[in-house]
């Protein structure tokens, strides 16, 4: 039997993270993962294969629709996707093999199979290449992520290609003449962009009255504009009641949200991208009278211990935002606890990013949040199209803002809100302020190097205490 400071079940951001952050402590450390790559979803058929082929299919629209805006003449543009493909896969395989050698380096033993609870201090993993390990530790770090929620009325075949989720939509070989994206959230929406800028109509179905709804309106208008100017199509407020794939094409039957007449219509291909649930399969949580709430999350308190002390959850199959990053942060904060340090993850500072072209990012506080709670707060706004450096890189890269919302009291920032080129490297800007307790006049009086896209940040922030100089 081997003996252990602390096993983490899961090699996801969350689960990997910790375990590197335990050996770092000197914590002697096993990771267990049963998809046979380390990275998780993540990495695997997340966050970074979809950005690969969100930037693939970006160069080939800029280089079909705006290189000549440049003066650069390319002939006829077009795309060989098993290249792109490839180049996805090279690039998920040299990522999620550095993780194995950064468990290496940290002297993080390695377990490729199924792990489950056998106590308060044991894990027992069912191995992939056949037998099985008991594992003795003082600490279990539950972080095995989560799975795409089923959408009954549309089952998923990605092996079919014709109805897929969001791991599907990663490996269509073909662009599809139609596609109808089921929920408009960010997993739609980008995956949505990738197969728009590369020649599918793209109709987006949402049960809501709005994309993203968690998001900051003013923000969600605009975004839905620019979607709606790059040719996707949107069919709000409703809900998809049946599915039948007929050959080469999947037939799509909805009605409004609030009930009314059924529509069906016919698309190349359908991918599901209605959310993700935790997933907490075979790891035995009732054994040892660990709680789920009614969505399936893990229980945990504010130091992420589950109902038995010795056993800690993080990540996606716990309550929070469904981010990499929040996985991560939850995973240090648990080791650091278990290290007997003070973990702590500020959730009011949590950015999010949707990867489209122009970039949406947030964090803090939307406006409708701080009205609901009655906060006084100024608002400074500064437009793309007021940059120079916005003006300067291309077409079509000035649209959209930055938001700043501030405390009308203190004028501590509460939440930064920014549609753009580069939103999600900007917001860092706004997540560094917030967690110092920063000002928007201690921002707007820092110097920004010019000509930069961070300089609208400033002006926004310029824009709530006082007046912006360019616009
Ligand atoms: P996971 O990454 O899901 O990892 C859990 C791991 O545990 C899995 O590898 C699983 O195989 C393993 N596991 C489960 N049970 C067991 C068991 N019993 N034994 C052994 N191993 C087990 N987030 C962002 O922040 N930015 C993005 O841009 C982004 N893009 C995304 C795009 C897509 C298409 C998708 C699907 C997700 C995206 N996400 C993004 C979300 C992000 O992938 C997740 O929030 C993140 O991976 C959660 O990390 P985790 O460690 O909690 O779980």
């Amino acid at each position: 039997m081997q003996q252990y400071d602390v096993v983490v079940i899961g090699g996801g951001p969350g689960g990997y993270v910790a375990a590197i952050k335990a050996g770092q402590l000197g914590l002697k450390t096993a990771c267990v993962e049963m998809r046979g790559t380390l990275g998780g979803t993540c990495l695997n058929v997340g966050c970074i294969p979809s950005k690969a082929l969100l930037t693939s299919s970006h160069h080939f629209h800029d280089a079909k629709h705006h290189f000549a805006d440049h003066g650069i003449q390319v002939g006829e543009v077009t795309m060989d996707i098993s290249k792109m493909l490839d180049a996805k896969a090279k690039t998920v395989q040299g990522l999620t093999g550095g993780i194995e050698h950064l468990l290496k380096k940290h002297k993080v033993d390695y377990f490729v199979g199924k792990g489950s609870l056998s106590g308060p201090n044991g894990v027992s993993v069912a191995l992939n290449a056949g037998g099985s390990e008991s594992l003795e530790t003082k600490n279990i770090i539950i972080a095995t992520g989560s799975e795409v929620t089923p959408l009954p009325p549309v089952p998923v075949d990605n092996a079919g290609g014709k109805i897929v989720d969001s791991t599907g939509a990663l490996d269509i070989s073909k662009v599809p003449t139609s596609m109808a994206v089921i929920g408009g959230g960010v997993i739609g929406l980008e995956m949505g962009s990738v197969w728009s800028r590369l020649g599918s109509k793209v109709t987006v179905i949402e049960f809501m009255d709005r994309l993203c709804p968690a998001m900051d309106q003013e923000l969600t208008k605009k975004f839905q504009t620019t979607l709606k100017k790059q040719g996707f199509n949107f069919k709000l407020k409703t809900k998809v009641v049946k599915s039948e794939v007929n050959g080469d094409s999947v037939a799509i039957t909805t009605e409004p949200s609030s009930g009314g007449d059924q529509v069906t219509e016919n698309y190349d291909v359908v991918l599901v991208a209605t959310g993700r649930r935790p997933y907490t399969t075979g790891l035995g949580l009732e054994n040892l009278g660990i709680q789920t709430d009614r969505l399936g999350r893990i229980e945990v308190d504010s130091h992420f211990r589950t109902a038995v002390p010795s056993i800690y959850a993080i990540g996606d199959c716990i309550d929070g935002p469904m981010l990499a990053h929040k996985a991560e942060e939850e995973g240090i904060a648990a080791v650091e606890t278990i290290a007997g340090f003070a973990g702590h993850v500020n959730y009011d500072a949590i950015p999010g990013v949707i990867y489209t072209f122009p970039e949406v990012a947030s964090v803090g506080k939307t406006e409708e949040e701080l009205k609901e709670a009655n906060v006084e707060y100024n608002k400074g706004t500064f437009p793309f199209a007021a940059n120079s450096r916005a003006r300067a890189n291309a077409t079509g890269n000035s649209e959209g803002f930055v938001k700043i919302l501030a405390d009308k009291k203190t004028d501590k920032i509460l939440g930064v809100h920014i549609m753009g080129p580069n939103a999600g490297e900007m917001i860092a800007e706004g997540v560094l302020g917030m967690e110092y307790g920063a000002s928007s006049e201690d921002v707007a009086r820092t110097c920004h190097a010019h000509p930069t896209l961070s300089e609208a940040f400033k002006e926004a922030c310029m824009d709530a205490y006082d007046k912006p100089i360019h616009f």
